[in-house]
């Protein structure tokens, strides 16, 4: 066993270690946790619901060290550690408590009166056994916590992988549950690099509920595809925002400015494109230029801070390296950069927006993760509609529009897994809308109903009446035969074919009929 340092991205401080594991031990480490999970998914879904519903109770208490510990190790600023990441959750725990009960209870199938008259069916959700999580940095705690609540909530046990980044965070997530009562050993950690993950991914996990970079996605996916099981996969985003000639510019401006500076830009779904119709082009640039040289950057622990360190050095390369690119392909750089910020060794960048981009620039085609809005003025919400969709990705999408039918129409055409109207983002932290995108940007869903059904086997079971046999079971006869044709004419065919299927089909239709009678 090994470990695993974790520092401070603003002051490069030794925060805490943790233990790794090697990938040879992923395993038996799965294995303890099924061993567990059976007890968990005999529980009542009621039962469950209140644990989490004590494990929200007990997370309100311990807000403060949990906020002050994601800002230390993320280095995302303290008001964003509350509203984007741990605040949410509690929430989520309490909609999970409520909703899950209601969501995986069993459903009876309605039969109808044709071919099934008298069977009576259900479907069940059953839990998978052990569920994977493998978290990135850059939402430590929101990612993969509602995750695991939901494959808690559906009676699973849960192995969670976090970035070597936030290993302390990803530990948090387990003390969290188990200071509720949540059984020792149903939410397992595995710390270590990305070796540790892919021995994940290979194990006997059920499902993979994978969030990270789109090439690892790709290689999880692959390798569950394998071994017949599941993956849901959040990858990466370049999400365009579209500014209508009728947009409310002021709430535009700060939407998105929020949307693509929080975090640091740090964000899967952060806005990464700007299409702005000429109208208001010129208003909008001069409009959110004004905000990001007003937003503060520095120390992430003080309330006032709006922008934090990046996460690491390597990912400010990233970031500037694209700026570079853009510059030097001709756009103009309006505002912000890498700055330095006195007392934090953390490398910053200022929020940054870009005019005179192009939509070839790899600015407009790569994932930046970093506090850089560039801007393309367009020449109607057509011409943003095909831009915006001219890409690999498909996370989200947002539209700023006073009208909603504008705003849904252009929404409806948009290439995207969720698309916010005068909003961008938001509903991460809102547990009851499905997360997930399309194309490059992922598979299947999180969060939602939806998300609960990715944690569950549906089960579909079926009641006969032992007194009754079907009338498709052997002797096959002329009798079946033409009573199967009458049956099909009677039930699906027009008025006409029913006369004659009485007329022809009557007898042999009675003949079955009576056969399905046991006893006869
Ligand atoms: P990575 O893909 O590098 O890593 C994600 C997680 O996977 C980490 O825990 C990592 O471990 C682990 N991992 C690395 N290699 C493997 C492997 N072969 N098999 C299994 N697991 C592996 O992404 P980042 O952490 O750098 O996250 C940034 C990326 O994630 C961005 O592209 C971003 O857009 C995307 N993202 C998408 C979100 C969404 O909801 N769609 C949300 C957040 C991020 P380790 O850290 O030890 O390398």
């Amino acid at each position: 066993m090994g470990s695993l340092d974790s520092f401070n991205p603003a002051t490069g401080e030794l925060i805490g270690s943790v233990a790794t594991v090697e990938p040879a031990d992923v395993q038996t480490a799965v294995d303890d946790v099924a061993r567990v999970q059976p007890f968990w998914g005999e529980l009542a879904l009621a039962d469950r619901g209140r644990y989490l519903r004590r494990t929200a109770e007990i997370l309100a208490g311990d807000l403060e060290e949990v906020t002050r510990l994601l800002t230390s190790e993320q280095g995302k600023p303290i008001t964003e550690a509350h509203t984007m990441e741990v605040v949410p959750t509690i929430d989520a725990l309490h909609w999970i408590a409520e909703e899950g009960p209601e969501i995986l209870a069993d459903q009876q199938v309605k039969m109808g009166g044709g071919l099934f008259l008298g069977k009576r069916a259900t479907h069940s959700f059953e839990p998978l056994g052990v569920i994977a999580v493998i978290a990135p940095w850059n939402y430590p705690w929101s990612i993969p916590f509602g995750e695991v609540a939901i494959a808690l909530m559906a009676g699973n046990g849960v192995v969670l992988k976090p970035s070597e980044l936030t290993p302390l965070v990803g530990d948090r997530i387990r003390v969290a549950f188990e200071k509720a009562g949540v059984p020792e050993g149903l939410v397992r950690v595995l710390q270590g690099d990305g070796e540790v993950g892919k021995a994940l991914v290979e194990s006997s996990v059920r499902k993979v509920f994978f969030t990270g970079s789109v090439a690892t996605g790709y290689s999880v996916g692959a390798a569950c595809a394998a071994r017949m099981k599941g993956a849901v996969l959040e990858l990466g985003g370049k999400d365009p925002a579209i500014v209508c000639a009728d947009a409310d510019l002021g709430n535009a401006i700060d939407g998105i400015a929020w949307a693509g500076f929080a975090n640091s830009g740090q964000t899967c779904s952060g806005v990464e494109r700007v299409y702005a119709v000429s109208d208001v082009a010129d208003r909008f640039v001069s409009g959110i230029a004004a905000k990001a040289k007003g937003l503060a950057v520095g120390d992430p622990q003080s309330w006032t801070t709006e922008i934090g360190p990046m996460v690491s050095a390597e990912q400010a390369a990233i970031v500037t390296d694209l700026i570079d690119d853009a510059v030097a392909s001709g756009a103009e750089l309006v505002c912000g950069g890498p700055v330095e910020v006195p007392g934090s060794p953390g490398s910053h960048i200022a929020p940054a927006v870009l005019t005179g981009v192009t939509h070839e620039m790899r600015i407009m085609r790569e994932e930046i993760f970093g506090p850089v809005v560039p801007i393309v003025v367009v020449a109607d919400e057509a011409e943003a509609l095909r831009l915006a969709n001219d890409s690999e990705f498909g996370l989200g999408a947002s539209v700023w529009t006073r009208s909603r039918p504008k705003g849904e129409r252009i929404g409806r055409q948009l290439d995207s897994g969720m698309v916010w109207i005068n909003d961008h983002a938001y509903t991460h932290a809102a547990v009851q809308c499905a997360w997930g995108g399309v194309k490059d940007s992922g598979l299947g869903r999180s969060h939602s109903r939806f998300g609960f059904y990715e944690c569950a086997e549906v089960k579909t079971m079926t009641w006969n009446s032992s007194r009754a046999r079907d009338f498709w079971w052997h002797p096959y006869d002329e009798t079946l035969g033409r009573a199967v044709r009458a049956s099909s004419g009677l039930l699906y065919g027009g008025e006409e074919s029913r006369v004659k299927v009485l007329r022809d089909g009557g007898g042999s239709l009675l003949r079955t009929g009576a056969r399905t009678i046991r006893g006869r």
